[in-house]
């Protein structure tokens, strides 16, 4: 853990249909925004997301066709092979309210979004694989 200044808040939406993982990550290149927080609401038309097993050490995905709201987006940027790279989690609701969640794939298209986007000026929190998670981690932690 170190200390991070605010620098900037981006607020807006990405375009009908855009690919939501896609749209943030193509956002904060173009920004260069390399040390961020991401919170959104909104509707998918179509989500993928994934749970990651702990045992496989694998991300299994779940599909939601039609219809979703977005209830909750919330996530980071930071340095993945020397470039901003996007790390989201969302909570989806169906017709019914019932809730579903989890890490963000490829292939979530958006019907509408509300976004807002926190750049900090800092040490760069750069990822790299972590041999007990097999994930790829903050090499920073505390202490650090
Ligand atoms: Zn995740």
């Amino acid at each position: 853990m170190t200390n991070y200044k605010f620098k900037r808040t981006i607020i807006g939406k990405l375009p009908y249909g855009t690919d939501l993982l896609e749209g943030l990550t193509q956002l904060v290149q173009k920004e260069n925004i390399r040390c961020g927080r991401i919170h959104g609401i909104g509707a998918t038309t179509h989500a993928v997301v994934a749970y990651y097993d702990q045992n496989t050490k694998k991300y299994s995905p779940m599909e939601f066709k039609g219809g979703m709201e977005i209830l909750n987006l919330q996530g980071n940027v930071s340095i993945r092979d020397g470039k901003p790279f996007v790390h989201i989690h969302i909570l989806l609701s169906d017709p019914q309210g019932k809730v579903f969640g989890g890490h963000l794939m490829p292939g979530t298209k958006l019907w509408a979004s509300e976004l807002i986007i926190d750049e900090f000026e800092g040490e760069e929190l750069v990822r790299g694989q972590d041999e007990n998670t097999g994930l790829f981690l903050w090499k920073t932690g505390y202490p650090s």
